[in-house]
C-alpha cells in the first residue's frame, strides 16, 4: 500500500471508497497485515473501481436496527436476532431488519433493508432458529455481492 493510500484511509470519516467515492463497498476477502490492523484499519474493496483500500474499522462498520415481533417467551429470540446482526457483519451502511409474523400460519416474514437494496425472506417454523437464519441471510448477501 502506498503512504498516500494509507493516509487517505486513516483520515476517512465516511464508509465510501477513498479512491472514487463510491459507497458500494464491502469487506475485502484479502485483509491487510497485522501492522495495518493495529492502526485500526480494515481492507475494503470497491465494487465500482474494483480497487482495495483501507478504512478505519469504526467508520466502515454497519449500523443495524432491528424491529422484531419475536415474543420474549421464545427461548431463541436473542440468538436469532443476534444471527441477523452476525450475518450483516462486514457489510457497510445502515440496515433495518423487520421481523413480522405472517397473519395466517406461523411463518416469519423478514425484510432486510439496506442502503439501496431490500432482501425478503420467509422462514417456516422449522427454519426459525439461529443457525438457519444466519445461513440463509449470509447466502442471500453473497448472492447480492454484498459480502464474500
Ligand atoms: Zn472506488
Amino acid at each position: 500500500m502506498t503512504p498516500g493510500l494509507l493516509l487517505r484511509g486513516l483520515l476517512s470519516r465516511i464508509p465510501a471508497c477513498v479512491l472514487c467515492g463510491s459507497k458500494l463497498i464491502r469487506l475485502s476477502g484479502r485483509p491487510y497485515g497485522a501492522l495495518i490492523s493495529r492502526l485500526g484499519l480494515e481492507a475494503y474493496r470497491c465494487k465500482r473501481c474494483q480497487r482495495r483500500f483501507p478504512l478505519p474499522r469504526r467508520v466502515a462498520l454497519s449500523e443495524v436496527n432491528i424491529q422484531s415481533v419475536i415474543p420474549e417467551s421464545n427461548p431463541q429470540k436473542h440468538a436469532i436476532e443476534h444471527a441477523f446482526h452476525r450475518a450483516l457483519r462486514g457489510v457497510s451502511g445502515t440496515w433495518t431488519i423487520a421481523i413480522l409474523i405472517a397473519p395466517q400460519g406461523n411463518r416469519w416474514l423478514v425484510t432486510l433493508r439496506g442502503p439501496r437494496e431490500a432482501l425478503h425472506f420467509s422462514f417456516s417454523p422449522e427454519e426459525q432458529n439461529a443457525e438457519r437464519v444466519q445461513e440463509r441471510v449470509a447466502s442471500a448477501l453473497r448472492t447480492e455481492g454484498l459480502c464474500d
